[in-house]
């Protein structure tokens, strides 16, 4: 069994994945090719916003927005402690300051109440906070309404990290759509992903939209040899951007058998005491993760040896809690710092999560677990 498995995709889609391949060896513009700007198009569609800037990865794009946003050294840009490392990586390669606030124990995602707290408590130190980057974990969109609302009361700029969440909705808006700019991963083990790095950025303001397509190509002015700005070198390959647009042929089709596996997981997991994962009302997951939680950390461990035993994978997302890692103790952040995400990180443990997960596999992974529930410490 496999945690992600991606050969049972490329088995169903092989023969038009490998056609449209050919057709970018064929066409040779293997650079800014064709493929990647009709992307680009499907992906506008796609998800409602104005302008996509594809580039070569989620932490590029994530870096990419903070320089459209002017972002410099001194300014505070706050985040969670409770996400993949990139996130808070990309503050302090634009020289500004990183500040964490906790979590919702139910979602993963930034608590609105909490973030404001911060904020204040931020203010009274003299810190110039100027954004907030919103993680949208394992697929479930972050509170947008709130975020946004504190964004306005403190004239914050809002970057949605939907690397984990394209496909994702509030409502009937779209994941990418909840910012000044979105930012994707087209990583191969993400919801939507290719076969190698990508990335994406998402705006409906068509003046950052050129801000980001200039930072994208070296800070590019009228050509590219014209220079502007100091940027990078960040690009999607046309033959990812030529694999990209066959896997969204399928997307919403696998929208479905998601949603169907995470169905199964609540059923077969209903009667343990595992806390399940939740969905607000009107919120749609693209269940990137499947993730339970169990009740301390002895238990967790124990699931997991046996899940291991039976040959099941699983994953820890996220076993340190990013204000805990070993290059942000220059924060000064402490053990306890963030009391939920830390709780979250001891207990946490994610299953095969999948659109082609079968349903004996599911059954057998349940069974799994019901039987260590029994015997657990
Ligand atoms: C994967 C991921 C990224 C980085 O994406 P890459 O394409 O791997 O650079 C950023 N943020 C989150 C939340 C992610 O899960």
């Amino acid at each position: 069994m496999e945690f992600i498995d991606l050969s049972k995709q490329y088995a169903r889609i092989k023969d038009n994945v490998n056609a449209s391949i050919q057709r970018v060896l064929d066409h040779g513009h293997y650079i800014l090719g064709p493929e990647v700007e009709q992307l680009e198009e499907a992906l506008a569609n796609y998800t409602g916003s104005n302008h996509v800037i594809s580039c070569a990865n989620g932490t590029d794009a994530l870096q990419l927005s903070l320089m459209a946003m002017g972002v410099k050294p001194g300014d505070v840009i706050i985040t969670t402690p409770f996400t993949f490392f990139a996130t808070a990586e990309v503050i302090p390669l634009v020289g500004a300051d990183i500040a964490f606030s906790d979590i919702n124990p139910q979602t993963f995602n930034l608590c609105p109440d909490t973030l404001r707290s911060e904020i204040l408590k931020l203010k009274t130190q003299g810190r110039n906070i100027v954004g907030i980057i919103a993680v949208n974990l394992f697929g479930l969109p972050a509170d947008f309404a709130k975020i946004k609302e504190i964004c306005s009361e403190f004239n914050l700029f809002l970057i949605e990290d939907a690397a984990q969440s394209f496909g994702a909705s509030i409502s009937h808006h779209k994941s990418c759509t909840f910012g000044d700019i979105a930012t994707t991963s087209f990583f191969p083990a993400k919801p939507l992903g290719c076969y190698g790095d990508g990335g994406a950025m998402f705006t409906n303001d068509a003046n950052i939209a050129k801000k980001l397509r200039s930072l994208s190509a070296h800070g590019k002015g009228l050509n590219k040899y014209d220079n502007i700005a100091i940027g990078l070198n960040s690009r999607l390959d046309t033959l990812q951007a030529a694999v990209l647009l066959e896997k969204l042929k399928i997307f919403d089709e696998e929208i479905k058998l998601r949603q169907k596996v995470a169905e199964n997981y609540a059923a077969l997991l209903a009667e343990t005491a595992l806390k399940l994962p939740i969905l607000p009302p009107s919120y749609n997951s693209i269940w990137a993760q499947y993730a339970i939680i169990a009740a301390s950390t002895q238990q967790r461990d124990y699931i997991r040896s046996q899940l291991k035993y039976e040959g099941i994978p699983s994953a820890i997302y996220y076993e340190k809690p990013l204000h805990l890692q070993p290059i942000f103790r220059t924060l000064d952040y402490s053990n306890g710092a963030f009391p939920i995400a830390e709780d979250v990180s001891h207990r946490i443990l994610c299953l095969p999560m999948h659109p082609y997960l079968p349903l004996e596999d599911q059954k057998a992974i349940s069974d799994v677990i019901h039987t260590a529930l029994q015997g657990s410490p």
